[in-house]
């Protein structure tokens, strides 16, 4: 750790990224005017994922703490793949992370106008001409890395013929696939990227913006730069993936320019998740084949995934500052995320008692009838979250591992002869229980409690090494509860060659317990609501849910589910 990251207090300052590097340094060199003006590009042909949020945190997040501005745009060059749905569901999750685009919402189809006029123009310069061959064919003459490509017999032409083709083109006089526009830049450049790149290619359909009006639609790496360079970006900021497209984009920008000013594209790694692929189109797969029940799954890395999952934004970006921004592909361990969404949770959720395989305890002296309030503190990390009073009487129940007839050594729970604390209420001591007679399982434990040992009070010196979770078996109300696992159950799924990522599907992603008791507080919870259950996990109201038929997602398992409950 260098120097300039302790501060004047001894403490360790986060360090600043490479990019922002670069942005406080045209800051301060005036570059562009002193602006900053980035954007978010998203195609909108599926839902954002959790890849998706690293880009935005940065792209929204420079331009919020450099007091600049990023603009929302939907790269919609491809009429055929996108839909308005997607653009519904993209605005409402960059909202949900807690960014705003204000009044600029763009479109790249905005400036097909635009784009199309500047095709024009680098025809008539003698920088782009139409080719008659075919995509087979064309890809065929481009040489490899180290062999120059071959021109093709077009790329002479006359620039009149060019003009003339271009407009037909786009006039739907020829088939798809059978004419494509291409630059005129250098068919031996060792960027393959520059060997005469297709900017225009022929599609007959309906665009849900433009209707019929083109029938030429410009390639993404002919939009970007332009829709860039059109709306005043300054740090144009995207995935590694398109480093060795960044010559073009300055190619294409330089012919287009008329000041100093000019958008300048820097490129990071890709958030990628072991046990998970980010792929939308894989993602639309497993929506498609039924793998998961929608985008908005709770085992699917989409935002809105992550939102039912009980994922909040707050979280998701500590993990995002946490993991950075580099030039390195690198696979993150999905334990992070965990850690980071356990650490936000439990500073903001109230404690709850939930029991989700339930056991009948009675406790055989406490009279019948009777009920006691017991106050119970909703956080301990926040006293501002105050305390709630739980009915405690005469039975209850508890989870059923929380009982073993025959316990191991070191077992401090509930076993014939052994005593435990409820938590917040008495230590109880465990006196018998019994079977059910057909399947011998255990049916009800039999308890006596101490009633010098509420807790609170000042009488009791009692200890006890265990202690457990409750809920009084009247006031119990019934809830579902879906426990979730790895949706693979290999760590990097998608990227096992010759091998389809569905072979690694985790049958056990799902567990349903339709037999859970929570305590009576949680009988008016609204959806997304979010709560520790002692000693469980994290869990969250689920949509599914309704006042006659709670549903919990656990977001999360504890850590340590042993080291908390008697904090
Ligand atoms: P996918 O491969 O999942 O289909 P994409 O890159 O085609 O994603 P876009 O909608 O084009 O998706 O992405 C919008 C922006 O989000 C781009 O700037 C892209 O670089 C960025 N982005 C997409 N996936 C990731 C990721 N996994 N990590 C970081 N940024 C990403
Ligand atoms: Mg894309």
């Amino acid at each position: 750790m260098s120097e300039e990251n302790i501060s004047g207090k001894g403490e360790i300052k986060p360090p600043v990224s490479f990019i922002e590097q670069i942005i406080i340094d045209d800051l301060k060199e005036g570059k562009n005017g002193g602006r900053i003006h980035t954007r978010f590009p998203p195609e909108p042909n599926g839902y954002l994922h959790i890849g998706h949020a690293k880009a935005i945190c940065l792209d929204f997040g420079m331009a919020l703490k450099y007091g600049g501005k990023c603009n929302l745009r939907f790269d919609d060059t491809n009429p055929v793949k996108e839909e308005v749905e997607y653009i519904d569901s993209i605005k409402e999750d960059i909202h949900w992370l807690g960014f705003d685009w204000e009044d600029r919402e763009y479109y790249a189809s905005d400036y097909f106008g635009k784009l199309y006029d500047y095709a024009v123009d680098l025809i008539r310069r003698g920088l782009a001409y139409v080719d008659d061959q075919s995509a087979e064919i064309i890809s065929s003459q481009k040489g490899t890395p180290s062999q120059p490509g071959t021109e093709s017999p077009f790329r002479n032409r006359q620039t009149s013929e060019s003009l003339d083709l271009f407009e037909r083109m786009n006039r739907g006089e020829f088939d798809e696939g059978s004419r494509v526009l291409r630059a005129k830049i250098d068919m031996s450049s060792p960027n393959m990227q520059m060997r005469d790149p297709v900017i225009y290619r022929i599609l007959k359909t309906s665009h849900h913006r433009t209707g019929e009006t083109w029938k030429v639609y410009p390639m993404y790496d002919f939009a970007h730069g332009q829709c860039d360079y059109f709306e005043g970006i300054t740090h144009s900021l995207c995935t590694l993936e398109f480093e060795i497209h960044r010559p073009l984009y300055d190619w294409l920008v330089d012919q287009l320019k008329t000041s100093d000013y000019k958008p300048r594209q820097i490129e990071f790694n890709r958030l990628s998740l072991t046990y998970m692929m980010m792929s939308k189109r894989k993602l639309l797969e497993l929506v498609e084949e039924k793998y998961v029940s929608g985008w908005d799954d709770p085992r699917m890395p989409t935002l809105c995934g992550l939102r039912r999952r009980g994922y909040t934004p707050e979280s998701i970006k500590k993990f995002i500052d946490l993991i950075g921004y580099t030039k390195f592909e690198a696979i993150n361990d999905v334990t992070l995320l965990e850690h980071a969404v356990r650490d936000d949770l439990n500073m903001r959720t109230p404690r709850v008692f939930a029991v989700l395989e339930p056991l009948k305890v009675i406790i055989t002296n406490y009279p019948d009838g009777k009920c006691e309030e017991v106050e119970l503190i909703n956080n301990p990390e926040d006293d501002s979250m105050g305390k709630r009073s739980v009915p405690f009487c005469r039975e209850l129940y508890i989870e059923q591992d929380d009982f073993m007839e025959n316990p191991p050594h070191k077992y401090f729970r509930l076993a014939p002869g052994a005593e435990v604390r409820l938590k917040g209420a008495y230590i109880i001591r465990c006196e018998g229980f019994s079977r059910d007679e057909r399947t011998g399982a255990i049916k009800e434990v039999y308890c006596t409690y101490d009633p010098s040992t509420r807790s609170g009070s000042q009488t009791s010196e009692k200890k006890v090494r265990g202690t457990l979770h409750w809920v009084s078996a009247i006031h119990a109300v019934n809830a579902e509860v879906r426990l979730y696992d790895r949706l693979f159950n290999h760590a990097d799924p998608a990227g096992q060659k010759d091998e389809d990522y569905r072979k690694f599907i985790n049958p056990d992603s799902l567990r349903i317990l339709n037999e859970c008791k929570v305590e009576p507080s949680l009988r008016s919870v609204h959806h997304l609501d979010k709560f520790q259950f002692q000693r469980l996990g994290y869990f969250c109201v689920d949509y599914d849910s309704t006042p006659d038929h709670l549903v919990f997602n656990r977001t999360v398992s504890l850590k340590d589910t042993w080291a908390k409950i008697n904090k």
